[in-house]
């Protein structure tokens, strides 16, 4: 007997959905589809069913997520005759290329990946589908990350972490009441990561007023809605309230969905999402064990933050021309910060440093226009505030940074990637000695 295929609606409605956009350029029309309920299992195994029919699926989990959801699913994808195949991950998986080889050993020939679980195991899940070009379906298991709907993966390859192209998932199946009672941490972790926005949307304004011209209001219009159901609800998450952490979840989704349309991670990722990758970077050298994204991303916002709170107090007299020198102080830094990886890391510096060398001329031909954004931006405190009323502490010891390396970041980061942020303007306009500063003392 042949079930019927089911559709379900997308995560951004696609009449609708592109309304907000203020750009003259393409976006894609946005695919992913969300089913949300206490059924989402059983309706993932039918529709998988009714898709797939006999070919073969395979079905990733890890010790943790196996618990809460992923042996009730594989259970229900067995009783409905799915051809399938399990493969779990030992606990704490790394997203890395060999673990991926592992995946792809265990995928060739499957018609469809499902993931279980949060970040790495969905980037894992993500990532092989995509370069095998099969579908990938995902079941989230906690509101940590926007990652679920992005068209991106962060995969470790040779010690270094690489954000890379991956298709986003066709279908998210989510059950609200395992997201609702997803640790503290991941949670906390995922208010965080959906809180980048609203620096990493300025810092996009900023570049694309000095460079590029590229900014879309879409993505800031799209969260506005949504924004609401979270943002000033910080005990609420805490609590587990279910409203409050789903509006979080959905928030996440369309963060992600966001920045597929845009075609670019800039709405979602800027200066704040630099020196997380920094510390998960440097795990080689450090032997630090990188925190969750989303914490170390909090400790970024809050630096952001305090970059804007300076530039903000600036005025256009008060701008050093000094961008060569700058660039000549900070590339000399490079070998000793980075050892071995130093010669990849200089690439990446070198690429921008055509731009960093116009900010000699623009940063004050701008500064007028430049301001008012500046001063969008909340002080530092309101989110190290917002952070810690989550319930969790939001501290350098509870992500286990020292201050050094936490300045080490604040001050070097901006060499890691080409994107123009915040980190450049106020590294240029003076100021990341003192914002850092400022940030290290809600931080302590
Ligand atoms: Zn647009
Ligand atoms: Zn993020």
């Amino acid at each position: 007997m042949n079930k019927k295929i089911r559709n379900h609606p997308r995560v951004v409605d696609p009449e609708t959905g592109l309304a907000g956009c203020t750009c003259d350029f393409e976006h894609p029309a946005p695919q992913v589809t969300l089913y949300s309920g206490e059924d989402a299992a059983q309706i993932l195994a039918e529709d998988c069913r009714a898709v797939y029919g006999d070919r073969p699926v395979l079905l990733l989990f890890d010790p943790e997520t196996y618990t809460v959801a992923g042996a009730d699913l594989q259970q229900r994808l067995q009783a409905e005759g799915v051809n399938l195949t399990s493969y779990q991950f030992d606990s704490h998986p790394v997203a890395t290329a060999a673990l991926i080889e592992t995946v792809r050993a265990h995928s060739k020939d499957v018609a469809l990946i499902v993931s279980v679980g949060s970040g790495t195991i969905n980037d894992l899940g993500k990532y092989s589908a995509s370069e095998d070009h099969v579908d990938f379906w995902c079941l989230p298991t906690a509101p940590s990350m926007n990652g679920y709907t992005s068209g991106i993966a962060a995969i470790k390859v040779k010690g270094v972490k690489r954000t890379l192209p991956a298709t986003p998932p066709q279908r998210i199946y989510a059950l609200p009441e395992v997201i609702q009672q997803a640790p503290l941490k991941l949670r906390q972790a995922g208010f965080c990561d959906v809180l980048a926005k609203v620096v990493s949307d300025i810092d996009w304004q900023c570049e694309s007023l000095l460079f590029s011209g590229r900014y879309c209001g879409l993505p800031a219009a799209m969260m506005t809605e949504v924004e609401k159901s979270y943002s000033d609800y910080p005990e609420a998450i805490g609590r587990g309230d279910k409203a409050a952490v789903i509006g979080l979840f959905n928030g996440l989704l369309l963060s992600g969905v966001a920045m597929s349309l845009a075609g670019s991670s800039a709405p979602a990722s800027g200066g704040e999402h630099l020196v997380s990758h920094f510390w998960d970077m440097r795990e080689p050298i450090t032997g630090r064990e990188p925190e969750l994204h989303g914490l170390q991303v909090g400790a970024g916002i809050i630096l952001s933050a305090a970059c804007y709170q300076r530039l903000s107090q600036l005025g256009q007299g008060d701008l050093p021309r000094l961008a060569e020198q700058l660039f000549t102080v900070t590339a000399a830094r490079i070998p000793t910060i980075w050892g071995a990886y130093a010669n990849e890391v200089a690439k990446q510096f070198q690429n921008k440093r055509d731009a960093l060398h116009q900010f000699d001329t623009l940063l004050p031909q701008k500064w007028n226009s430049l301001q008012k954004l500046f001063h969008q931006v909340h002080p530092p405190e309101y989110f190290a505030d917002l952070f810690a009323r989550i319930g969790a502490p939001f501290s350098l010891d509870a992500f286990r940074l020292t201050e050094d390396e936490f300045v080490l970041a604040a001050l070097n980061s901006r060499a890691i990637r080409e994107r123009i942020t915040v980190l450049d303007l106020a590294a240029h306009a003076g100021v990341l000695e003192a914002a850092t500063e400022d940030a290290l003392q809600l931080l302590r």
